[in-house]
């Protein structure tokens, strides 16, 4: 399980550089952020948070996802939608708050 970084979406502010806590991430020549060492990430998703452009997505494991599933996430103001989509194009969305994330 992993993140990736689509390279169209990426604006290169550098966000996700700083909020990540393995500093595994970096910028390519076109100052566009990849992941250097995707053996090291250990899908936080703090990345996903706090990309304004939608840029990064994670790797689901075969439990999660089937083979090929991938999790990204939309932010509608504080509304964050997670959606799982299966290879097959099937999806389902789990949505949170971001005024209430990370509250026990
Ligand atoms: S937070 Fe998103 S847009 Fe900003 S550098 Fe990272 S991937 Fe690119
Ligand atoms: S998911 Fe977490 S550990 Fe992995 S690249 Fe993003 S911020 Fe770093």
């Amino acid at each position: 399980m992993s993140i990736a970084i689509d390279g169209n979406k990426c604006i290169g502010c550098g966000r996700c550089i700083e909020i990540c806590p393995g500093g595994i991430i970096k910028k390519n020549q076109d100052h566009k952020a990849f992941l250097k060492r995707p053996q090291d990430c250990w899908s936080c998703g703090s990345c996903m948070k706090v990309c304004s452009a939608e840029a990064v997505f994670m790797y689901l494991p075969v439990e999660l996802g089937g083979r090929g599933g991938r999790m990204t996430l939309q932010r509608n103001g504080s509304r964050m939608e997670w959606t799982v989509t299966r290879r097959d194009g099937s999806s389902v969305t789990l949505t949170t708050s971001a005024d209430t994330a990370n509250r026990y």
